[in-house]
């Protein structure tokens, strides 16, 4: 019984395979909960892609990541001198982005690898354009590897992208290469095409390992199935039912971050529309559920429960079988399951 990560095994490496070939210098990222596949799976997915340099988020990161790849390992979260879990090791690139912090390196850990991160739109971290030369002075007796940008989602990072590559060759940092992020192919393709002298190399997570998340689908299985009646109280909170109908309990519940949304941007009109059509079921008191049943979303009997939730499935929806799976819809990147399964 499990709440589980399918990926539709062929498809999903077929699809890496041709992003692969599609984009020379990949660096394939491997952080937080490995996009829902755990840091360990894309570790080894990327070593079987022939990826030279993975990207971890942080330090905490590593360990894990020098244990399960074999070459190095970038660390996006930059390197500051209170950080006491910071591996330093030879696999090791840091990323660097204030001046003082990479004169603490180059004391530190003569010899080092680094990337000095130029601080963009973002703004969330990084050396101002102006701090790069101060930078560059300090890294004296640190391995400068290149210039990392994190670019925005939204909205002119070709543009950005290259006028940090015009930053990088008037600049005193000893490397061609620079490290960016959320490009498309084609913006790729023509950095690479105004910028020759560069070495390119683009960190990918989502759009590598999720591609469009047609090869990923999470499944729970259902452990018990009760009919109930209008008015019967059920669960921890002996909350009345509205109408007559079953009881399903599913397995996924809050430590596999059931009844978790990560907060989203915006609320269209049509979430609100479609919240008023379900207006019996809110005046109840009960919550939209993530499981479907028979092509459609269910509801909450009551909160999620540790690993399993209570549904109330209205009466003219036929119940499923115990020890079907039910399909599931969370976020990968939250999320947390008990099997991560090729099929
Ligand atoms: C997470 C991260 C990436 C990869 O982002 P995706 O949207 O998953 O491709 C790249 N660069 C930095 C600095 C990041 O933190």
């Amino acid at each position: 019984m499990t709440f589980e990560l399918r990926v539709v095994a062929d498809s999903w490496r077929r699809r890496i395979d041709e992003l692969v070939e599609a984009t020379p210098g990949l660096v394939p990222v491997v952080k937080g909960n490995g996009y829902g596949l755990g840091r360990d799976l894309l570790a080894a997915e990327a070593t079987r892609i022939g990826a030279d340099l993975i990207a971890v988020g942080s330090y905490s990161e590593v360990p894990g990541a020098l244990a399960a790849f074999g070459g190095d390992v970038l660390v996006l979260s930059p390197w500051r001198p209170f950080l006491s879990e910071a591996v330093l090791d030879p696999r090791v690139v840091h990323t660097l982005g204030r001046v003082d912090d990479v004169a603490a390196l180059a004391e530190r850990a003569p010899g080092a690898r680094i990337l000095l991160e130029g601080r963009t739109s973002m703004l969330r971290h990084g050396l101002d354009r102006h701090e790069l030369a101060a930078a560059a002075r300090a890294a004296e007796g640190l391995a400068v590897e290149g210039l990392s940008i994190h670019l925005p989602m939204e909205g002119g990072q070709l543009a950005e992208a290259q006028r940090w590559a015009g930053v990088l060759l008037a600049s005193q940092i000893a490397s061609d290469r620079l490290f960016v992020s959320h490009l498309t192919p084609a913006e790729l393709d023509e950095l690479r095409e105004t910028r020759p002298q560069l070495s390119v190399r683009p960190r990918i997570g989502t759009r590598l390992w999720h591609g469009d998340g047609s090869e990923l689908g999470v499944w729970a299985s259902v452990l018990d199935v009760h009919p109930v009646r209008r008015g019967d109280r059920v669960g921890y909170r002996q909350r009345a039912m509205p109408r007559d109908g079953h009881i399903v309990i599913v397995e996924g519940g809050t430590s596999h971050s059931v009844g978790l949304e990560a907060p989203r941007a915006v609320t269209g009109a049509k979430d609100r529309a479609k919240s008023l059509a379900y207006g019996v079921m809110e005046a109840a008191g009960l919550a939209l559920a993530p499981f479907a049943i028979g092509g459609r979303r269910t509801w909450f009997a009551e909160p999620p429960h540790m690993q399993a939730s209570m549904l109330f499935l209205p009466a003219g929806t036929t119940p499923p079988e115990v020890g079907e799976a039910v399909p599931v819809t969370v976020r990968h990147t939250i999320a947390s399951f008990d099997a991560v399964r090729f099929v």
